[in-house]
């Protein structure tokens, strides 16, 4: 071990003011532009400054409802991680280039696995006008972040209770259980609360979790909580109180996991274990995309594909689960 390790070891030893188990961390998005000025704006609440994961959730965005503004994302490529693409309302049509061609609807959801590599092109149709949901990543642990291109297609079951309807997307909640399969342990549900309910929920002890609030006001053990806001807990406790304080229904995502002890660098579509891995995979998607990423039929836009855009002058650090450190 060397000196720097030793002196690290001891900046950890002091504990944040939020390591308490019973504290509700409140996360505020972010607003960010997909693309030029009539693009979809979206509302991101992971990574932020300190918090990058639930779990292995370790990037969230909310959008809409919106109107007659479209999603239309040219071919790009992934590293390193999953994509679970949920929609509230809307459609998009999916290609990538495991030759996978899928709509994404409303209650149905769709995992993507880019590991070693993939590419994939999202548009929204124009069957259904409106578009609302939630863009979410999954990093995956480093045995697995090589893993070959892999498309998983859900349609969850719904669990219910008084007053509260969940979709299971990933893991289990109240009994229900999703296929989906994931590479650490995760849950992922959208959780409809009725008019003045309160549901307190058994959960893993092992699994931190995220509350994202889509529609109307949510209080997590007590901690008010409005749209596009998330809420997030550590391990430790073995309950979660979702109240429902208004006399609208309110919907949420719920996301939980074991805690993703490892750094990763992200930046643009990549996710890699360092500077120089983010440097070859931006060089190898802008000079030979094909060999790695592979080539996504059938997408008709404008623009073949999105190139990566210059590296910042600086050397990328890797995230860990409460920041950069
Ligand atoms: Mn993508």
């Amino acid at each position: 071990m060397s000196n720097l390790e030793a002196r690290s070891d001891i900046v950890d030893c002091v504990v944040p003011p939020d390591h308490d188990p019973a504290h509700v961390q409140r996360i505020e998005p972010r607003d960010v532009a997909l693309g030029g000025d009539d693009a979809l704006r979206v509302r991101r609440t992971l990574p932020s400054l300190r918090r990058s994961f639930v779990g292995a959730w370790c990037f969230a965005d909310h959008y809409g409802p919106e109107t007659g503004r479209c999603m239309d994302v040219p071919p790009h490529p992934h590293t390193g991680l999953q994509t679970v693409s949920w929609l509230f309302e809307g459609e998009i049509e999916h290609r990538d280039s495991g030759g996978v061609h899928e709509l994404v609807r409303p209650g149905e959801v769709n995992l993507m696995t880019s590991g070693y590599g993939i590419a994939h092109s999202e548009v929204s149709t124009p069957n259904r006008p409106v578009l609302h949901g939630v863009q979410l990543w999954v990093v995956l642990p480093e045995h697995s972040k090589d893993l070959v291109r892999e498309f998983q297609h859900h349609v969850p079951d719904i669990y219910s209770t008084e007053g509260v309807r969940a979709r299971v997307l990933i893991g289990h909640l109240g009994g229900v259980r999703s296929p989906v399969h994931t590479e650490t342990p995760l849950l992922g549900a959208e959780v409809v609360l009725d008019a003045g309910v309160t549901w307190e929920l058994a959960v893993d002890p092992g699994f931190e979790h995220g509350v994202l609030v889509d529609t109307g006001v949510v209080d997590v053990d007590g901690v008010r909580l409005d749209r596009a806001v998330m809420g997030v807990r550590d391990a430790g406790l073995d309950h979660l109180r979702l109240t429902n304080p208004t006399d609208a229904p309110a919907r949420v995502m719920l996301l939980g996991g074991t805690p993703f002890d490892e750094g990763i660098v992200m930046w643009w579509n990549f996710i890699g274990r360092s500077h120089d891995d983010i440097v070859r995979l931006r060089e190898e998607w802008n000079e030979a995309p094909d060999d790695r990423f592979g080539r996504v039929a059938g997408y008709r836009g404008q623009v073949q594909r999105l190139q990566a855009p210059p590296l910042p002058p600086l050397t990328l650090k890797p995230r860990f689960r409460r920041g950069r450190r």
